[in-house]
């Protein structure tokens, strides 16, 4: 059986966690079993992950706000009780700190940021993920009966094909937190958040300051994107740094990723490569990101970023 954790926020499920049931489902599919969800916040119509392919959604009570070990306890007790030899979690923030607790709590092998649905053939079971910054895949066989994944966000499109199913009620067995969570700060707005946006504008240090970024926002809100930058930006403080993109940063695979004034070093190229389309607007034409780019434009960004605003406002009209 397979068991993936589907992540909820505000009453609602993430993208993350739809991508997450619907690569159990599948992988559940090649292993010739089911896939269930367990969900620990209260969803409206939580049983609507039987659209992505589970079979019954265990929706478990009495958490609370998020902590690792004890939702690591509650989600590995449900794993052991539904004999689930597969768990996947999104590899989300909340998925990165649970995947080494429940790989230990289940003595299974784990791979973290898998971008493809594995290979099942007789009894091997293989899984690929991007490594050295994006420049290769490695290839890992799981060969532990019990298998912990977590799923790199974007990796695949989940389609919705079932109907609705069960959600079954269950007093989470997690014990009493070490940790005191005091306070609890939400993103606000409709933008999603960087690690699971489609649409990305980011720059850097060719916006010469933070009083400049105006344009970025308005490129980013007539696109419905989320805002990202390089890292120099986010360390002198122009920037928040759940901003920053790279190797030290978040790695993100958005369909469009803007990067204006961003001169495409390694460490920054790390963590955005694997993005669908690249648009790079830098005035050198010698700036390493024109390389990695789908599309460049050559030229100053403070007159082609409002312009490109403004084609799109005349579009949209
Ligand atoms: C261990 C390590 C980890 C790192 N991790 C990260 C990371 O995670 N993410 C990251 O981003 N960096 C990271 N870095 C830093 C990285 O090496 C680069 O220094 C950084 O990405 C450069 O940021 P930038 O492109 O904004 O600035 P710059 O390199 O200064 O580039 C600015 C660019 O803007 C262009 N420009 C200037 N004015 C204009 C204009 N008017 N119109 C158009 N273009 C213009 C310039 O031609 C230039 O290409 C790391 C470095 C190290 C050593």
């Amino acid at each position: 059986m397979v068991l993936v954790f589907a992540e909820a926020q505000n009453g609602t499920y993430k993208k993350s966690a739809l991508e997450a049931v619907y690569f159990g489902s599948q992988t559940a599919a090649k292993l010739g079993t089911s896939c269930k969800a367990v969900v620990t916040e209260n969803v409206d119509n939580a049983g609507s992950l039987g659209q992505y392919g589970a079979s019954e959604v265990i929706s478990l009570t009495g958490l609370g706000s998020f902590d690792s070990q004890t939702f690591a306890k509650a989600i590995s007790k449900v794993a052991q009780d539904e004999g689930a030899n597969v768990v996947i979690v999104a590899h989300s923030s909340a998925g990165k700190s649970l995947i080494g607790r429940l790989a230990v709590r289940l003595n299974a092998g784990s791979v973290s940021a898998v971008n493809e649905l594995p290979e099942i053939e007789g009894g091997s079971f293989t899984v690929r993920k991007n490594v050295f910054s994006g420049k290769a895949i490695a290839q890992y066989q799981l060969n532990s009966d019990t298998k912990v994944l977590s799923l790199a966000g974007n990796s695949l499109k989940p389609m919705a094909s079932g109907s609705d199913v069960s959600v079954s009620e269950r007093a989470a067995e997690g014990g009493a937190s070490r940790v005191e969570v005091l306070e609890v700060t939400k993103q606000q707005g409709d933008v999603a958040p960087l690690p699971e946006a489609e649409l990305v504008v980011s720059a850097g240090r060719g916006m010469k300051g933070p009083e400049n970024w105006g344009i970025i926002e308005e490129l980013a809100n007539e696109l419905g994107a989320t805002t990202a930058c390089s890292r120099p930006v986010a360390d002198i403080g122009w920037r928040p740094h759940h901003e920053h993109v790279g190797q030290t940063g978040v790695a993100i695979k958005p369909n469009l990723y803007i990067a204006a004034g961003i001169s495409g070093a390694i460490q920054h190229l790390a963590g955005v490569s694997s993005s669908k389309c690249i648009v790079v607007i830098n005035k050198d034409p010698e700036a390493p990101f024109f390389k990695a780019a789908d599309y460049g434009v050559c030229a100053d960004l403070f007159d082609v970023v409002p312009r490109i605003t403004e084609a799109l406002k005349k579009a949209k009209a």
